[in-house]
């Protein structure tokens, strides 16, 4: 193959894979998914423990996290954040956790009203 037929050959190809990647973009952003699949966060990440988050928020420690007791603390949930954005049955993402999915009723710390 001629280096002029490879150089029009290259730029088909890429031409096509690239037109593939652009469609994809509006599909994602219609459904309001990720191109990436978020993970559950685990209770044991580093970040998830300094800030309380647990997937329960009924099981937080109220001694260590006392903002989550009380009549109104105990109305504190990942859905009714303003951190919240739900994503799938039971889980959504979060400003705080990039990249990680938390639990609808879960419940950490920097948890702010919606306004
Ligand atoms: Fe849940 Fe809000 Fe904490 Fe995120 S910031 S983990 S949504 S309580």
């Amino acid at each position: 193959m001629s280096q002029e037929k490879q150089a029009t050959f290259n730029r088909r190809r890429f031409l096509k894979h690239t037109g593939q990647g652009a469609m994809l973009i509006p599909l994602l952003s219609v459904t309001g998914q990720s191109v990436w699949a978020a993970e559950k966060i685990k209770e044991d990440d580093p970040t998830a423990v300094a800030l309380g988050y647990v997937h329960d928020a009924t099981k937080v420690d109220l001694a260590k996290f006392p903002k989550r007791a009380g009549e109104e603390g105990a109305k504190q949930f990942c859905d009714n954040c303003s951190q919240y954005k739900a994503t799938e049955d039971g889980w959504g993402t979060c400003a705080i956790f990039p990249n990680k999915l938390v639990a609808a009723k879960g419940w950490c710390n920097v948890w702010v009203p919606m306004a």
